[in-house]
């Protein structure tokens, strides 16, 4: 067991997304993980709910992505990517672009998941522009949308909150799609709701307001994970493709928590059925080990690029893009996807998963239940005047209670490590119904 520090040592490290007076005056420290469970400074073991942050599909301490980063430090630490590569990189962007099906031919490496945007949004761009279409320069995004958190992601993102300190320093030029969620209609809808497909064709009045020959990308989260699981209303996605080709807009999907078996595919494009030109990953690419982001494209984007001028094709890139710890981890993380039959699994619980959910239903302040693939919305009325405090408070027991949950407003947010087995799913749920009946 840690030495637990005291409060004033906590003072020096400022968190990120937290509220950092509230957080060190009453911590809540993980020292370590192992598959299904994190461990607190008092030695208890916490429930991952959330699979960390979105981005542990595989469990904690896979002995396979541990070996395979301790190699990989000992053998090349970093290697430099601009004008000069290392073997792992090329392997891992094959083994990528074979995981989509070859549906898309390139990989190009980042850091997280909010450079992936940044960098898609930058591809959409300058791949009007060597095409001869510069005046091609706006984006779509949506309501309630999060696409991370560098300037161009915030931009397309649709979260009031996140924009308005930053308003003045957003990219000019972006203007939003409605959001999807609709309580009224679609409450406690297990997988697409029936309701909402029609939103899509607000992509029309856009079109007319500032004219195809202006818009760059549309960019959308397949099922916005963020702002409290959305998920898109049954055909909706199509729509958005229908219409984007029929203008020549690009689109984007923004896969940061959907790829990799979130909703028991590869993809979320593989699960709707539906092609984006270009989409980011980040999050379970190396499981979380090693931070990395990737933006897929098809085909025809890349070789707009390789028929322009001799050079640098594209004026981008990281000074982490396609580490070495995090290819080792990447490439680790795809074996135990394949060899280990990990989607496989999530579509064999899922169900199990989503009708535990479903099951919360009729618990006080519970107004909606909302699942698809291995991923839970619990959405519970807000007490008057303290949004967001509900469910912080039943995020604070939970982990007293021994379970990670992540919430977003009054939204319980569920997505465990894909490896999930039933008697954890009970566990989890057992004590979040118990938490449930007695919330304020
Ligand atoms: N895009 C989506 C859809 C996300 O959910 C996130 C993070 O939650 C991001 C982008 C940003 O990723 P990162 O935090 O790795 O920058």
């Amino acid at each position: 067991m840690n030495k637990p520090l005291s409060s004033s040592d906590l003072s020096a490290y400022w968190m990120p997304y937290t509220a950092n007076r509230n957080f060190k005056a009453s911590p809540r420290m993980l020292v370590s993980a192992e598959g299904m469970y994190y461990r607190d400074d008092a030695g208890n073991p916490i429930l991952d709910g959330t699979a960390g942050l979105w981005c542990v599909p595989l469990g904690h301490a896979q002995p396979k992505i541990v070996s395979a980063v301790q190699k990989a430090v000992a053998t090349l630490d970093y290697a430099p990517s601009f004008q000069l590569g290392h073997p792992m990189a090329f392997e891992l962007a094959e083994r990528l672009k074979q995981y989509t099906g070859n549906r898309f031919s390139q990989v190009f490496y980042t850091g997280s998941g909010s450079e992936a945007v940044d960098t898609a949004l930058k591809i959409a761009l300058a791949y009007h522009r060597i095409r001869g279409d510069a005046t091609r320069t706006r984006f779509i995004g949506r309501e309630r949308g999060y696409h991370g958190v560098g300037f161009g992601g915030m931009s397309v993102g649709g979260i009031g909150t996140n924009r308005k300190t930053f308003n003045s320093a957003l990219l000019q030029g972006v203007d939003h799609l409605p959001h999807t969620h609709n309580l009224e209609k679609n409450a406690f809808t297990k997988g697409e709701p029936e309701y909402g497909t029609h939103l899509a064709d607000e992509l029309e009045r856009l079109v007319a307001l500032h004219d195809a020959s202006n818009i760059a990308a549309v960019i959308v989260e397949p099922v916005a994970g963020s702002t409290g699981v959305l998920i898109p209303p049954k055909g909706y996605l199509k729509r958005l493709r229908e219409l984007c080709t029929k203008h020549g807009i690009l689109l984007i999907f923004d896969e940061v928590i959907t790829g990799f078996g979130r909703l028991g595919t590869p993809f979320a494009s593989d699960y709707f059925d539906v092609e984006p030109d270009l989409f980011t990953t980040a999050k379970g690419l190396t499981n979380g080990v090693v931070p990395m982001g990737a933006v897929f494209v098809k085909p025809h984007i890349h070789d707009a690029f390789m028929q322009g001028p001799d050079g640098i094709e594209l004026l981008h890139g990281y000074t982490y893009s396609g580490h070495p710890l995090a290819c080792a981890a990447g490439l680790a993380s795809l074996d135990i996807f394949e060899q280990d039959g990990i989607l496989e699994h999530a579509q064999s619980v899922s169900d199990y998963f989503q009708e535990a959910a479903h099951s919360l239903r009729g618990l006080p302040n519970v107004i909606d239940i909302r699942t698809i693939g291995m991923i839970a919305g619990i959405e519970l009325s807000s007490i008057p005047g303290k949004p967001g405090a509900r469910a912080y408070d039943a995020f604070r027991r939970a982990f007293n209670d021994g379970i990670l949950i992540r919430v977003t407003g009054d939204i319980i947010a569920l997505s465990p490590p894909l490896v999930i087995e039933k008697k954890h799913i009970d566990e989890l749920f057992g004590k979040l119904a118990a938490i449930l009946k007695t919330l304020d």
